[in-house]
């Protein structure tokens, strides 16, 4: 169960210190959105987040980050998913093609802050229009679930929000992958899961600020098989994925999304 005293609220300063970290983490996803073309690599990519991240002061979040579950230090400044990859993949030498669907996740310190967003777009020319309902179905799914975050609502109203958007049309979502509290640590309290139910958990106040992130996948499913890397997590039925995330601020006016450029 989650307990009050792990849940930090910022001020109003704190979060507006916050801002400027998602406005950092903003226009990295901006530039690397333009210059995800065909042939261009994963690796390229990242250093076009590098080279924003340093124009702005920032300092990459992910790169060299070691969490539990994870075999070594992550080696990228994005995480660079493609096709069935859904999440946490590395940056390398893979060169994009017309068609993948990628996601770019990202997250930079500012001051001492952390912002994290993602997005995911078809590279090129689009073969799949389903790939194009699958990311604007996440987006909707994200959107819906930032709707959710406001004062005096709960934490499972976000999930609820988020998988009525993504189960309806039949996409699956990965079990015990979701969102989370974010400050100046990158992963706080609370979890906050793509699923939910309405009126239960955690009571939502000004000064919450948190991540909401669907990752949905046309297959159906709730299962994912790693790569040998121990980063990579992909669908286990080989469906593509999709990823949006967005840091928000809950606020006494309602969500305030901080990860904008
Ligand atoms: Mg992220
Ligand atoms: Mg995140």
């Amino acid at each position: 169960m989650l307990r009050r005293a792990e849940i930090e609220l910022k001020s109003p300063g704190e979060v507006d210190a916050m801002r400027e970290a998602g406005r950092v983490v903003a226009r990295c996803l901006d530039a690397v959105r333009a210059a995800a073309v065909p042939g261009t690599s994963l690796k390229e990519l990242d250093d076009v987040a590098h080279a924003v991240m340093q124009d702005h002061g920032a300092v990459p979040a992910f790169l060299d980050y070691h969490p539990h579950f994870a075999p070594s230090p992550f080696p990228g400044v994005i995480c660079a998913s493609v096709n069935d990859a859904v999440v946490h993949a590395i940056p390398g030498p893979y060169r994009l093609a017309d068609g993948d669907l990628l996601s770019i996740d990202c997250g930079a310190f500012l001051d001492g802050w952390c912002g994290d967003a993602a997005f995911s777009a078809v590279v090129g020319d689009a073969p799949y229009p389903a790939d194009l309902d699958l990311i604007a179905t996440t987006e909707r799914a994200l959107h819906a679930g930032i709707a959710a975050a406001v004062p005096g609502g709960k934490l499972g109203d976000i999930g609820a929000a988020i998988s009525a958007v993504a189960r309806e049309p039949g996409y699956g979502m990965l079990a015990d992958h979701g969102g989370h509290g974010i400050g100046r640590a990158m992963h706080m309290a609370p979890h906050v899961p793509n699923e939910g139910r309405a009126g239960r958990g955690l009571r939502l106040r000004p000064g919450l600020v948190i991540a909401i992130e669907p990752m949905l996948h046309a297959g159906g499913g709730d299962d994912y098989v790693h790569d040998d890397d121990g980063w990579t997590l992909r669908t286990a039925d080989g469906s593509r994925a999709a990823h949006a995330e967005h840091t928000i601020a809950i606020t006494d006016d309602g969500p305030r999304v901080l990860t904008l450029a």
